[in-house]
């Protein structure tokens, strides 16, 4: 399940509780949820749970994303994986975290080459 830093909780959608999770419900639409409710009316594990806290400031501390293929590098912060193209060189905000990470250009031919 992935995460999202909230500076403030939403309300549940079935309880006046504030919501940690957002998720498909049973009956099919996605709806906030207290862990209460979620027991009740969640339906699995694709959604969001929120986390309660200020964002890192996201000029600062650009990480590297470290790539774990030739077109898939993951997150430093929350190891959210994303396909990127084998030679991308950019910034990007995490969709997992919404931190700002770093992708470097993979060059063909590195040491993990085993043919
Ligand atoms: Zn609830
Ligand atoms: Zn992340």
């Amino acid at each position: 399940m992935k995460t999202v830093r909230k500076t403030e909780l939403p309300k549940c959608d079935f309880c006046p509780e504030k919501a940690e999770y957002d998720n498909p419900t049973v009956q099919g639409p996605w709806a906030n949820m207290c862990p209460a409710c979620y027991g009740k009316y969640g339906s699995g594990s694709i959604g969001f749970r929120f986390i309660l806290g200020v964002a890192a400031p996201k000029k600062d501390k650009v990480r590297i994303a470290p790539r774990v293929d030739e077109d898939e590098c993951v997150c430093p912060n929350c190891g959210e994986s994303r396909t990127v193209e084998p030679d991308a060189n950019y910034e990007f905000d995490c969709e997992g975290c919404g931190q700002r990470c770093k992708v470097r250009t993979c060059w063909r031919g590195s040491d993990d080459e085993d043919f």
